[in-house]
């Protein structure tokens, strides 16, 4: 007999493109930080679709924006106005302190989005010679997986067989500051990076990087583009993980949170010198400002500033993280993070330590081989996180 979670992933891996490689757990039903599968078992989900569902899964406030939306206009095009997208640009305006928005669907899309943006900028802003502009990116940055973000990227794998990749882009190391330095010519437009590198691993820049980059970015007249698109919205207990180091970036590249798990909705966030570069034509998206999406993200915004989540992400992040790095086990290489933004790098492959902590009720997600991410909703309680600690304890018990 086969049941109900083996005939959807059969039917699932039968017909789809195998571009993941998913847990053999089905999700049908989610609240909160729980969810269930078909035959009603119930799992703690311990990766917030990749930080996309830090608000909780169907929070009540954003599902009410949903419906109250959905029952008036969903889609307008920017053809038209609509009257959710100015209050969706003031919210993100007040949040970033940028005067200019712009919004777009998906990550990818945002990223892309910031890398047009730098290039016209450093043509018609800082008179870099007509087909000159270079943007510098990280060693092992995730952007996402749209022609510029691969191009962007420095894993192989992400690449193979999707050359030739876009020209202009230079890599540095992460948290090098001497690199960035050396890199930056005449023609850098922008410095594009993650202010903390969540799909390599949940890596922390060395302390003062961000700002020392600020810095140079600022000498040589450089625009500083944080990707908080992972890592921003209260996951790493700020609002913003370039809070960390009080800087205010140039541009902010947003996506995941800002949709509340609910609608796909990212955005990049900058003032009118920088985004001012865009004329009607020059840019856009048939759903970007959509209302539907736009009425559910000032819901999120509003929910992970009225819960205060960065707070909590703080506290139990460090109580979290203080709790992991008591358990004594030699295949941990390191525990490090920021806020409920955990990585418990192993010597060995992550994915058998997953499945057993599928097992145990707890849903994890290996991220590069030998990484597990930990990164719960941010509605978390400290009761639900302890018996999560517990779990992980018991499968790395001896
Ligand atoms: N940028 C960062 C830092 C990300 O973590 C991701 C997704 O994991 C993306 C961009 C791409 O976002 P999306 O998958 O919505 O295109």
């Amino acid at each position: 007999i086969t049941t109900k979670t083996e005939e959807i992933i059969q039917q699932t891996d039968r017909f789809g493109a195998h571009n993941y490689h998913p847990l053999p757990v089905v999700i049908a039903e989610a609240e909160g930080i729980w969810v269930k599968d078909p035959e009603g078992n119930k799992y703690m989900d311990m990766l917030s679709a990749y930080s996309a569902v830090n608000q909780g899964h169907r929070h009540p406030k954003i599902i009410a924006a949903l419906k109250e939306q959905a029952d008036r206009v969903t889609l307008t095009s920017r053809a038209f106005h609509n009257d959710q997208l100015g209050k969706f640009y003031e919210k993100v305006s007040r949040l970033t302190n940028k005067n200019m928005v712009l919004p777009m669907n998906t990550g990818a899309e945002a990223v892309e989005t910031a890398f047009k943006t730098a290039r016209r900028w450093a043509y018609d802003v800082k008179g870099v010679a007509a087909g000159q502009a270079e943007i510098i990116a990280c060693e092992g940055n995730f952007h996402g997986r749209t022609m510029t973000a691969v191009s962007l990227s420095s894993d192989p794998d992400n690449k193979r067989g999707f050359e030739p990749m876009l020209p202009g882009i230079k890599i540095i190391p992460y948290g090098d500051i001497e690199a960035l330095k050396r890199a930056i010519n005449d023609n850098t437009a922008g410095f594009l990076f993650e202010p903390i590198q969540g799909e390599a691993g949940i890596i922390i820049p060395p302390e003062g990087f961000l700002k020392e980059a600020y810095d140079v970015c600022k000498e040589n007249n450089v625009l500083y583009i944080a990707d908080e698109i992972q890592a921003g919205l209260g996951r790493s207990g700020k609002m913003f993980a370039c809070d960390w180091e009080n800087i205010i970036p140039d541009m902010y590249i947003l996506g995941k949170a800002l949709g509340g798990g609910v609608m796909p909705i990212s955005c990049v966030a900058a003032n009118s010198d920088i985004l001012g570069v865009f004329e009607p034509g020059s840019h856009g998206s048939t759903f970007g400002g959509n209302p539907l999406a736009c009425a559910v993200s000032v819901a999120a915004l509003e929910v992970i500033e009225e819960e205060k989540l960065a707070d909590t992400a703080n506290e139990l992040g460090e109580y979290f993280r203080a709790e992991l790095t008591k358990i004594d086990n030699p295949a941990i290489k390191e525990i490090r993070g920021r806020g409920l933004f955990i990585g418990l790098e192993l010597y060995e492959s992550a994915r058998p330590y997953c499945e057993h902590l599928k097992e145990l009720g707890l849903l994890c997600k290996e991220t590069h081989e030998n990484v597990i991410r930990f990164a719960p909703p941010l509605i978390i309680k400290q009761e639900e996180l302890d018996e999560a600690i517990e779990k992980i304890k018991q499968v790395f018990s001896k």
